[in-house]
């Protein structure tokens, strides 16, 4: 019935004219079919083009033998239609691909969309004729196709990759690629099979073919992380909790970040005892779940390298455990890259394999392959005599399928393969400037193949059709991204590769897998659900970023970047709004204050160092407390004087104790952190004049709490840095102490109002002008604002100490941050400025919550080494680690 089906669209297509569409699609996998399906429904002419015989894509090509899903069949699968949900079961929690591909062939013939698509037609060319506009498509079989738009939902997993080992042709055996694995049955029984290739489609077939062949040797170049899958019926905890609320679950995995609905994860490694994280890892090694033991162990594992070792060390226990031959064990366990940055794969047997007599790993780091050899393979060390060698050596992922289809010409006639020389640059990674009315789904740019890519492949088919429907009502016919979009959204992109380890790993996500592509992280690391409500707002917002045309209507281009915000301060921020907390300045000081106190207690603990002690000392006018920060490295260590943000009203010495932690383990030195007084009951100047006593104190006291003597350094944060900078201006001119170095992190340093940053950020960014304004009436009368130990940026500046300041893009306070780096260096300091871009007021100091702080408070860290005389290299970096550093770890 489908043979006869292919036959019959195949020669209906053989006509010399060309066929006039609306839509073409090209690619009949997950994401074609749901196209077809929406875009017929939405009266579009369509056509969809598929290389293959059949539908099925992914789940048609790769019919190796173990051939699975990795993400629980429940989730992956399509949710559009509650009908189709309870017309299909799945019979296992990870289904086989003859199930996923009958599983699409249903889905086709449920909605017949066989009708609408030309089988066995590759799509060999694609051009945009700026006169027509229309997108013009050759193929290799049958009619040519003019169309309006051009949709290539060509697969991210769909080019395999050639061998790149010379010789192959030589070889008189049986050869397959598991990712072009034969329709008709490969018989293995009694043959000497080498498999090459250990991801996912490698360890997924070889448990299987060492049953078979009379010998299976596997060469491996990198070994990969694989969990054990547990496979059986589909979980009934998981069944119960979608069909208690189907569309509450299904909606949950829309909005979290991989795709299926587990909640955000918040201990943090280090609020967990050794003990607990065993726990935690042999309940997630029991699941069976890669989603789970990658987001729900413990909440830094994805993005901090020491908190990802811990976990990366748990899995290599179970190598060894689990494979008898030691050198062997040692040679599959992965040190090269963090768990989860390349893709981890889920096994059945695949570690016991190794303990079977008829199976021999070869370590390709050891021996690299010489050549493919008419009898085998030849590594240099030895000949290996084989009668089968399987490819699982994987795909020229996310844009092989789309540079395949060669040339791709856009506007002004440019190639699409010119336009990417240097990397795939797209906007939302649905689209790409210059190539109008072309959309690729799950192309590089979107969360696609880090995430359950049923969820994204839907959610990008419905804001592609739903942005067709509504451009045709509004009488637009083209659609392209701008170059400020574009360039925004890659900006974008590198900075949520930054939160995660991806970019610490050589894979296929960063192109590292064939030779000469050019790299960086393809996929989109900022998740699922942050993805979705940012296509939303470009839908919302006038489809920004878009230039739309028409003949009867004017041009509409609404220009902009879609995202300015660093992506974990968009979440903060967004987090924030949904609490609809009231205006902190309504609350009263002490309502504040306990409001305050109260949110502090659900931001993550800070981290261990060795030691922290409370005492007093002696302020302005009388004791003050204090919280001392020691390294757990031998003393005397330099001393950094810290005073806390609050607006002179609110916090106090433990209010910044994870940035006081942070600070303190990445220098070095111990931080002292002093509980000033506050406003109303003590105004102004009780809190300068309480910094200049406090740093005084503790410069006469350095040595007995374990300080190096000598000169200090002051540090503060918001009215903290206010205090900070006034202390050396006092400091100079009451002689002494004497402080070698101040950071001041966006500092209050002038009374006004008037700098574009106080109404560019007035609201939406956390700190308020109103809550500014709030502040200074608190702590200080209108007359003493002009004082310089309230306003320093008024006072002398020359003769002061080194500075680093540091100010966010979005913060109120952030032109005076400026203004007083400006100020210093006019006066003859020594001063770094720096600019974070993307942040808002606390992004700094808020410590493992906006991750995207971190490579600034390891500039911050330098230049506190800078200014005590020690090398700025001595700072600890953490989770900014090389990958260089990460292989040097790991010897
Ligand atoms: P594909 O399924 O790749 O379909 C693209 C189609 O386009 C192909 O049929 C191809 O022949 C056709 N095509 C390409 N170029 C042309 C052209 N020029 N002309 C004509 N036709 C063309 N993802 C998950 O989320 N969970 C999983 O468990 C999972 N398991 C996987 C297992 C394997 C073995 C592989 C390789 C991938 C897996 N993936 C998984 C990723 C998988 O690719 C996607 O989940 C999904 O199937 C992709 O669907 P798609 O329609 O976007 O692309
Ligand atoms: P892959 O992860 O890229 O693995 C390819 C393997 O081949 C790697 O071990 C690679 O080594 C090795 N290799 C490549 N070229 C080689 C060469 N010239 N010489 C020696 N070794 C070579 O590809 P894949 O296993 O096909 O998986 C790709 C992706 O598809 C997966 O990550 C996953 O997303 C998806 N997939 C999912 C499943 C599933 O379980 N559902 C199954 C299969 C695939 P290096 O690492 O050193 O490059």
């Amino acid at each position: 019935m489908q043979d006869a089906t292919v036959a019959a669209r195949a020669s209906e297509a053989t006509s010399s004219t060309t066929q006039q569409l609306d839509v073409a699609v090209v690619g009949a996998g997950f994401a074609g079919l749901y196209l077809l399906y929406r875009l017929r429904k939405a009266g579009f002419t369509t056509l969809l083009l598929e290389e293959a015989g059949d539908v099925g894509g992914t789940w048609y090509w790769n019919r190796y033998p173990g051939a699975r899903c990795d993400i629980q069949t429940i989730d992956y699968s399509y949710t559009f239609d509650p009908d189709l949900e309870s017309a299909w079961q799945w019979s296992e929690k990870y289904a086989t691909q003859p199930e996923i591909l009958r599983y699409l062939g249903f889905v086709a013939d449920r909605y017949e969309l066989r009708r609408d698509i030309r089988f066995q037609t590759k799509v060999t060319a694609a051009n945009w004729d700026e006169a027509t506009e229309r997108w013009l498509l050759k193929t290799d079989n049958g009619a040519a196709i003019s169309c309006r738009y051009y949709i290539m939902a060509t697969g991210c997993l769909s080019a395999p990759k050639p061998p790149e080992i010379d010789g192959v042709k030589d070889f008189k055996g049986e050869v397959y690629f598991t990712g072009r694995w034969p329709h008709e049955e490969v018989k293995l029984a009694g043959k000497r099979v080498a498999v090459i290739g250990t991801g996912s489609s490698g360890i997924q077939s070889i448990p299987l073919i060492s049953e078979q062949a009379a010998q299976l040797t596997v060469f491996q170049r990198t070994p990969n992380f694989a969990l054990p899958a547990h496979n059986g019926p589909p979980p009934a905890e998981r069944i119960a909790m979608l069909q208690g609320d189907r569309a509450g679950y299904r909606e949950q995995a829309r909005w979290s970040m991989a795709g299926v609905p587990y909640p955000q994860q918040t201990a943090v490694s280090w609020q967990l005892s050794d003990a607990e994280r065993r726990e935690r890892f042999e309940q997630a090694w029991a699941t069976g779940d890669l989603v789970y033991i990658l987001t729900q162990l413990w909440a830094d594992q994805g993005v901090d390298v020491e908190g990802n070792a811990l976990l990366a060390e748990l899995i290599r226990e179970k190598i060894h455990a689990t494979v008898k031959d030691s050198d062997t064990a040692a040679a599959l366990s992965p040190h090269d890259h963090p768990f989860g940055a390349k893709r981890p794969c889920l096994d059945t047997n695949y570690y016991a394999t190794y303990n079977r007599p008829n199976v021999t790993l070869v370590n390709l780091r050891q021996e690299p392959i010489k050549q493919i050899t008419a009898s085998g393979i030849r590594t240099d060390k030895r000949a290996f005599d084989v009668d089968v060698i399987v490819f699982a050596t994987g795909f020229d992922a996310m844009t092989g399928a789309i540079m395949a289809v060669h040339p791709i010409t856009g506007r002004g006639g440019k190639s699409l393969s010119d336009v990417w020389a240097n990397g795939p640059q797209t906007y939302l990674g649905l689209t790409v400037a210059g190539f109008p009315n072309l959309f690729m789904i799950t192309g590089p740019g979107s969360p696609s193949v880090l995430s359950n890519m049923a969820v994204s492949i839907e959610q990008h088919d419905d804001w592609v059709v739903d942005r067709l429907v509504a451009m045709r009502e509004a009488g637009f016919t083209t659609v392209e991204a701008t170059d400020t979009a574009q360039a925004g959204w890659t900006r974008h992109m590198a900075d949520c590769a930054t939160l995660t380890l991806h970019r610490l790993a050589n894979t296929w996500y960063t192109g590292a897998n064939v030779p000469g592509k050019a790299q960086g992280v393809m996929p989109y690391t900022g998740g699922v659900g942050p993805y979705r409500s940012i296509c939303n707002e470009v839908a919302n917002g006038g489809m920004l970023g878009f230039r739309l045309t028409g003949p009867n209507v004017s041009e509409q281009c609404n220009d902009g970047e879609v995202v300015r915000l660093q992506p974990d301060v968009r979440l903060v921020l967004g987090m924030l709004t949904e609490m609809n907390l009231p205006p902190i300045e309504s609350l009263g000081a002490q309502g504040a204050r306990d409001f305050v106190n109260e949110f502090n207690k659900g931001r993550p603990a800070g981290r261990p160092v060795g030691e922290v002690g409370v005492g007093a000392l002696q302020g302005a006018d009388g004791p003050l407390p204090y919280r001392l920060y020691r390294p757990a490295t031998p003393g005397p260590h330099p001393i950094v004087v810290y005073f806390h943000g609050g607006g002179w009203v609110l916090g106090d010495e433990q209010s910044d104790d994870p940035f006081c932690r942070d600070m303190c383990r990445r220098t070095g030195m111990i931080f002292v952190s002093v509980g000033y007084r506050h406003a109303p009951e003590h105004r102004f100047p009780a809190a300068a004049e309480d910094g200049c006593a406090a740093t005084r104190w503790i410069a006469e006291h350095a040595a007995d709490l374990g300080g190096k003597p000598g000169p200090v350094m002051v540090a503060g944060w918001s009215a903290g840095a206010n205090i900070a900078a006034v202390t050396c201006q006092l400091a100079r001119d009451r002689g002494g102490p004497e402080i070698s170095g101040q950071l001041l992190v966006c500092p209050v340093t002038d009374c006004t109002f008037d700098r574009p940053s106080y109404t560019d950020n007035a609201t939406g960014y956390f700190l308020t002008r109103s809550l500014m304004y709030w502040f200074w009436d608190i702590y200080c009368s209108p007359a003493d604002r002009t004082d310089p130990r309230a306003s320093p940026l008024r006072g002398k500046l020359d003769g002061l100490p080194s500075a680093l300041v540091a100010t966010c893009e979005f913060d109120p306070l952030r032109d005076e941050g400026v203004a007083y780096a400006e100020a210093l260096a006019a006066a003859g300091v020594p001063v770094e400025q720096l600019k974070a871009r993307g942040h808002f007021h606390s992004s700094l100091t808020m410590v493992d919550v906006v991750i995207t702080g971190v490579s600034a408070r390891v500039q911050m860290a330098e230049a506190l080494r800078r200014f005590a005389g020690l090398p700025a290299e001595g700072v600890r970096t953490g989770r900014t680690a090389s990958p260089q550093e990460i292989n040097a770890a790991a010897g």
